[in-house]
């Protein structure tokens, strides 16, 4: 496996690495990419414009950038939110408390949405060995439910507590391109044959048209008035906010997500978090060696094997299967 020796990202049909030693994405990367206005500014904006209950919605997994997110835009720029946390039956019980108790602190109103469609994707995922990102899949269809409530609250801003390395732009598309293509062909070729994804849409671009016309999605971890993940811990300290066991290393994911990191692992050589890390690398946020120390999966068959059991993605009689097979 090549990697670029800046970035670390790994060379593939779309990466190229040059004969530097470093990856055209590097090359080409300018820091003007990155958003620099204030925060401040898109505050007035976002008040200004709306005009029902809430100014939008906070999308909350109970992890230190959301958290944080929800403490800043609403003790700090006064905005009032409605906090939405979708749980699609691996959510961690540590992470859900940590939104209970973050909305409690700031007394805010918040859903909590239990969804079990999403299960029988990851089944088959897993059962039929697909190469596919499952957290790309997942991400499409949590932002189709977040547009949704946006629209059924008349709501123009969704805010993400998503970081830098999460930022939507022109050049993440090349780095995304081989995931994204195996993204769709599973959707088109499979997904759509189970029931409830008939129609599911075959790429992000295409639910931001289809449902996300007149919605915003920002993060206030991408202006400049940014904080460091110390000053985040600082900030929700007081809501009483606890870690959670979640890869990389200091995150808070759901608890599918250690096995979609396998699969991308294993189909891939790199999951999206390389990616993310790679860019908060070239941006400065973050050194190689931090980022080679969060990458770094250590969770074993048996603990992947139990998650998939007890969460009914699949029986021991299924598992042994599986693991005779390859696939794990
Ligand atoms: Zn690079």
């Amino acid at each position: 496996m090549i990697k670029c020796k800046k970035c670390m990202l790994i060379a593939s049909k779309y990466i190229k690495i040059q004969e530097d030693g470093i990856c055209d994405i590097c090359h080409e990367h300018k820091p003007e990419l990155l958003l620099s206005i204030d925060f401040e500014k898109k505050v007035k904006k976002i008040k200004k414009q709306s005009k029902g209950k809430y100014h939008c919605i906070l999308m909350c997994s109970g992890g230190k950038d959301s958290v944080s997110a929800l403490l800043t835009i609403k003790e700090k720029y006064g905005l009032n939110p409605i906090v939405f946390t979708f749980d699609h039956g691996f959510e961690d019980s540590t992470a859900i408390n940590n939104v209970i108790k973050a909305c409690k602190y700031v007394d805010c109103d918040s859903i909590l949405r239990r969804y079990t469609e999403l299960k029988s994707v990851f089944k088959v995922i897993v059962k039929e060995n697909i190469k596919v990102s499952p957290c790309s899949v997942c991400s499409m269809w949590y932002m189709i439910k977040s547009y949704e409530l946006a629209k059924s609250l008349k709501v123009k801003y969704i805010i993400a507590g998503w970081t830098k390395g999460q930022m939507s732009s022109k050049e993440n598309k090349t780095e995304y391109m081989e995931m994204s293509k195996d993204t769709s062909d599973f959707i088109k070729n499979r997904m759509r044959q189970i029931k409830g994804f008939e129609k599911f849409p075959l790429s992000m671009d295409k639910i931001n048209q289809k449902y996300g016309k007149g919605i915003e999605v920002i993060s206030p971890h991408w202006f400049n008035s940014d904080i460091s993940d110390n000053e985040k811990i600082e900030l929700i300290k007081k809501t009483g906010w606890e870690k959670t066991d979640s890869y990389p290393k200091n995150s808070t994911n759901c608890i599918f997500n250690f096995i979609s990191s396998y699969i991308q692992l294993k189909c891939y050589g790199y999951t999206h978090y390389n990616i993310e890390m790679s860019k908060l690398i070239r941006q400065n946020q973050m050194t190689k060696e931090q980022a080679q120390e969060k990458l770094e999966f250590s969770k074993n068959k048996d603990f992947l094997g139990e998650i998939l059991i007890k969460n009914r993605i699949c029986d021991e009689k299924d598992w042994d299967i599986y693991c005779r097979k390859g696939n794990f």
